[in-house]
């Protein structure tokens, strides 16, 4: 028998294995790095947050970190976790559907935020490092998030709040129910001991706005659509009839006293309408009425909102055209609609309309003069629902983000770029196959292992394993563990293939590089 022995004798380095790629392939592969990357879960959140960071802080049992990544850029986490929507499950149940169910980001969140307000955290004071002063309207979501992140920068903010305490709908608009005060009061309070300094009970306006821009370097303004707007129906300015967020203003700073046998109408279809209805329940209304114009399919208010109000025992009644309001003798309203050929006429104590929200007239006339473009030259931002109109809370602490990045490019005198454009981390980047589908839990720290990690490099050495060739080399570094002899790479893919987590791509190759023999 004659002995077999290997084809090539030579160490495998004697062969430069990278001129293959020449042939046919033409095509190498390159790691991503995190900064290069975006999950789709990072996507959908309006904060664009480090999702995917602050869960694999978690799955690593070090909760502080956690919570530091979170409030890099979200100082209301307990607070959004309570009244979002949750975008970011949607993304990551685009990513999961078919292998098991979305990772249950918001309690993940939820969970932090507790755990910060809980006195487990204490905030960084950061010394102040710039003589540039930054003035912040309004104490929204917006305006907290822009205030404080540029505070962290270094930066002395002072916010300017025309109520007396600060937290802008959170505080005076979504109701007790879905957000309990005592929550907002924390969240705000750990802003302040940050450093932001706060100034409630000043109102900004036409007679001191010229003050305030010769007092500072750069103004942000996020006073929100504050105004609730009313219908053009004869009988609506009469006492009794009043906007959505006026009474829940109200309601919330207990300025209403009880509804006890009370009949309140609604008007309006709106995830506002609901809370108004929910809350006169709240304050005792013995009948609460919703009356909308159209048919309940086209309810504008979120599913669940419509169940509770429901549940609540409030009654609706749809196809209602508002038509008029008139004093009722001796007191009280009646309220007229138009449905179908009939006219209905209720008897009710107040009426609550819920027909959207507006600026206030000064904000209207400064962006009537100007437009952003101008504003921003002259160093006023704009945030929160008056950038986008009427939106959602972790909007509005997106646009916190983005006004605090766009004021220290313009103090710094330079362009404001958006971060960096980032390769996002679909379906088809992640290898299933080293992965178990689990069931969602309420368990944060089991949760957060079921996540992918999408984008980040866990070193898990598939790469480097899997490659035939001398090709993959460890580095040491935890911001790059791996790089690539592209004398050895032939671009064969199989380390794309084998990273789980998409963090290695296939480009295709211009112009080969390697060192010849
Ligand atoms: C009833 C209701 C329920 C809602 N429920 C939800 C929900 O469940 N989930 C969700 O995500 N979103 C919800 N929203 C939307 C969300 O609250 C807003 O999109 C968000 O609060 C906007 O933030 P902001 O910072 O732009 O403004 P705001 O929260 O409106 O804050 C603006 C602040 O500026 C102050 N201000 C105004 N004018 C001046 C001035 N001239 N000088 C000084 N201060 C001024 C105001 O007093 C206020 O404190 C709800 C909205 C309403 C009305
Ligand atoms: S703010 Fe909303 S979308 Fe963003 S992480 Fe929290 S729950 Fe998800
Ligand atoms: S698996 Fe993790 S990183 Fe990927 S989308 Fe879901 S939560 Fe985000």
């Amino acid at each position: 028998m004659t002995e077999t022995g290997p084809i090539f004798k030579e160490n495998t380095l004697s062969r430069k294995t990278g001129s293959w790629r020449d042939h046919e392939l033409k095509q190498k592969p390159r790691y991503l790095r995190e900064s290069d990357t975006i999950s789709t879960c990072m996507v959908a959140c309006p904060i664009h947050q480090d999702i995917r960071e602050w869960l694999l802080a978690l799955k690593n049992n070090d909760i502080n970190e956690a919570a530091k990544i979170i409030l890099r850029h979200n100082p209301l986490a307990s607070s959004v976790s309570l009244v979002c929507p949750s975008f970011c499950e949607r993304g990551c149940k685009y990513l999961r559907e078919c292998f098991d169910e979305p990772i249950a980001i918001n309690a993940s969140e939820k969970f932090l935020g507790n755990w910060i307000i809980s006195g487990n955290y204490s905030p960084n004071l950061v010394k102040i490092s710039s003589d540039r002063k930054i003035a912040v309207v309004g104490s929204g979501p917006a305006g907290l998030t822009c205030a404080y992140v540029l505070r962290n920068k270094g930066y002395a903010v002072t916010i300017f709040e025309k109520m007396p305490i600060p937290g802008g709908l959170l505080r005076f608009g979504i109701p007790e129910d879905h957000l309990p005060k005592e929550i907002v009061a924390k969240e705000t309070d750990l802003i302040q001991k940050a450093g932001v300094e706060l100034k409630c009970g000043t109102e900004i306006n036409e007679s001191n706005f010229g003050e305030l821009k010769k007092g500072f370097h750069a103004i942000f303004l996020a006073p929100g659509f504050s105004e609730g707007k009313k219908l053009d129906i004869p009988g609506a300015e009469l006492v009794g009839v009043v906007t959505a967020l006026d009474f829940l203003k109200k309601a919330n700073l207990g300025e209403i006293g009880n509804l006890n046998g009370k009949t309140i109408i609604v008007i309006g279809a709106g995830n506002t309408a609901m809370d108004s209805a929910r809350t006169a329940k709240k304050l005792g209304a013995a009948r609460v009425i919703v009356a909308y114009r159209r048919k309940k399919e086209n309810m504008k208010a979120f599913g669940n909102e419509i169940g509770e109000t429901e549940k609540a025992g409030v009654q609706f009644n749809f196809e209602m055209t508002p038509l008029r309001i008139v004093r009722n003798i001796p007191d009280g309203l009646l309220a007229e609609f138009q449905n179908n050929d009939l006219k209905i006429i209720f008897a009710c104590d107040f009426v609550i309309m819920a027909v959207g929200q507006q600026k206030s007239p000064f904000f209207e006339k400064l962006l009537k003069e100007k437009t952003i473009e101008q504003l921003e030259k002259e160093g006023i931002f704009i945030g929160g629902d008056l950038l986008s109109g009427p939106k959602t809370v972790a909007h509005a602490i997106g646009t916190g983000n983005e006004g605090a990045e766009k004021i220290v490019a313009y103090l710094e005198r330079r362009e404001y770029r958006r971060g960096k454009i980032r390769t996002i981390v679909r379906r088809k980047n992640i290898n299933l196959s080293y992965f178990e589908p689990a069931p969602r839990t309420a368990e944060i720290q089991v949760e957060s292992r079921r996540c992918f990690s999408c984008g980040l490099c866990r070193e898990c050495e598939n790469c480097l394993n899997f490659c035939p060739e001398p090709v993959v080399k460890k580095t040491g570094d935890p911001e790059k563990p791996y790089v690539i002899d592209y004398n050895y790479c032939k671009g064969c893919g199989i380390c794309a293939k084998e990273c789980p987590r998409g963090v290695i791509v296939m480009e295709e190759e211009k112009e080969l590089k390697y060192e010849s023999k």
